[in-house]
């Protein structure tokens, strides 16, 4: 199976601004960021989207959740507030094959969103 973009970022084959990483998942900002702060979190393991997930994944998932919180403490983001996004499928707007979780700060973010 060819690897997916994120797949590449993980194994340092396409470069990205890296802010944490472990043997379970990786963070690194978003390309296009879509507010001040945009970072995605994804698991190094290849899964293409949330439900595609089974209870065999359930530490990973938790694991990915814990995170969220550490990088928001990491980054700064706690006092402001932050948005944690998962897309998935066409109508969630997924346009990469490989789960990962936005985390948008830095401006005051609509709801619901567009
Ligand atoms: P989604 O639309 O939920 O699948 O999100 C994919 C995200 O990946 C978008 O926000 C893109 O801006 C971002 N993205 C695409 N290519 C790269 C890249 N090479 N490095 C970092 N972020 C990327």
């Amino acid at each position: 199976m060819e690897k997916t973009l994120f797949e590449k970022i993980a194994d340092k084959e396409i470069p990205a601004t890296l802010i944490y990483e472990d043997e379970h998942c990786i963070a690194f900002r978003d390309i296009a960021p879509a507010a001040p702060v945009h970072i995605l979190l994804i698991p190094r393991k290849p899964l293409p989207s949330i439900e595609s997930a089974s209870p065999e994944d359930a530490q990973l998932l938790a694991h990915l959740m814990l995170k969220v919180g550490d990088i928001a403490r990491q980054e700064g983001l706690v006092d402001g507030g932050f948005r944690s996004v998962i897309n998935s499928g066409r109508d969630g707007a997924q346009t990469v094959p490989h789960l990962h979780i936005h985390i948008l700060a830095g401006r005051p973010l609509l709801w619901p969103p567009g």
